[in-house]
């Protein structure tokens, strides 16, 4: 396997690289340690054509200057924690309100604005980047220094893996995941609604109107959220106001290693399977994308990509009914996610 590596840019004094890592199918991907983002993934479809599929831009400063998580780590926790604040073993903690009252995606500086550590390698087989990061005790409220690893490998099975893990020095909590926002008609060229989505899992987090959980978990059967068999993504999404937003309850009670979702996208064949060892993921189709510019001056319309972030659900510090995202010092925080593309 290929690894390359190039300077992006600067960071507050701190040079930023790119990494490329390129398999023996011609599948390419560019990954920063700004942020630990994936700027480029290109996947080949039916007739070997490669597209570029992940949103992003073309160059640091674009990233710099803020963007909706493009492709980028989100930590130390991720997604929402209502009004920005918990309680752990006695002690109230404020967190950085960077989305309405609520903390989002780790708060003002989350992982996915920050330097990362980054160390490449390749075997034959394989090649990988190894992300580290220190996120100081007090770091946007939370509590503990949390020492991040995320090792990011590519294999000749055009899999994507992202292997995260953590440890602290204090009782803390942590939910990390991967950002990246896909098309796979490639990044840009038009909205998701063609793409055919299967979610394993029935069961779903009910949000309030600011999207934090009420503490119910409901089924989708019956509803434009049902994907237990697979639809297209456009196909009941003006039933859903604003479009999809929600975190699936996977049928994973034990953190083995699962099938979280399926996607396949009919005019170029390409399909991507999602694997992992988290309770949940959430489905994003892009609702807040609204024209911004990205790669080779295309536009980011309404719509144009869709997440699906493997994690443990929204506002898990403040919700004692679900799956816990508490690590205590001595304990070692892992999980697996992988985004593995093939064509139909
Ligand atoms: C959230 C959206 C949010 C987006 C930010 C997603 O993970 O679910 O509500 O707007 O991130 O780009």
């Amino acid at each position: 396997m290929k690894i390359e590596k190039t300077l992006f840019g600067n960071h507050q004094g701190k040079e930023v690289y790119l990494f490329t890592l390129t398999n023996k199918r011609g599948v390419v991907l560019k990954v920063t340690n700004y942020g630990a983002i994936v700027t480029e993934l290109h996947v080949p479809d039916r007739n070997g054509d490669l597209a570029d599929v992940v949103l992003g831009f073309d160059n640091l400063k674009q990233y710099q200057d803020g963007h909706p998580y493009f492709g980028c780590a989100v930590g130390r926790v991720g997604n929402r924690i209502a009004n920005a604040k918990f309680s752990l073993e006695g002690v109230d903690y404020q967190l950085a309100a960077n989305n309405g009252n609520n903390c989002l995606h780790g708060g003002l500086v989350g992982y996915d604005k920050v330097i990362w550590e980054a160390e490449e390698s390749a075997t034959p087989d394989k090649a990988i980047v190894k992300f580290k990061y220190l996120s100081k005790d007090g770091e946007e409220g939370f509590p503990g220094n949390l020492q991040v690893t995320m090792v990011y490998t590519l294999n000749h099975t055009n899999e994507f893996k992202i292997e995260y893990s953590a440890t602290t020095d204090k009782t803390t909590h942590v939910n990390l995941t991967h950002h990246g926002y896909f098309n796979l008609e490639g990044a840009g060229n038009t909205t998701i609604y063609n793409h055919k989505l299967c979610i394993f899992g029935d069961k779903y987090t009910v949000p309030n109107p600011e999207l934090i959980p009420t503490g119910e978990i409901a089924t989708v059967k019956g509803t434009a959220l049902d994907f237990t068999s697979p639809h297209k993504m456009g196909e009941r999404i003006d039933k859903v106001e604003g479009g999809y937003d929600h975190n699936y309850v996977l049928d994973n009670p034990t953190g083995v290693m699962v099938l979280a979702a399926m996607v396949e996208e009919s005019k170029t064949g390409r399909t991507m399977e999602v694997y992992t060892t988290e309770p949940g993921v959430q489905f994003y189709s892009g609702n807040f994308l609204d024209g911004l510019v990205g790669k080779e001056g295309k536009l980011y319309n309404k719509h144009y990509g869709f997440c699906l972030e493997t994690q443990h659900y929204p506002d898990s510090p403040n919700q004692p009914k679900f799956p816990s995202t508490i690590l205590k010092p001595g304990e070692t925080y892992k999980t697996t996610t992988i985004y593995k593309f093939a064509v139909k």
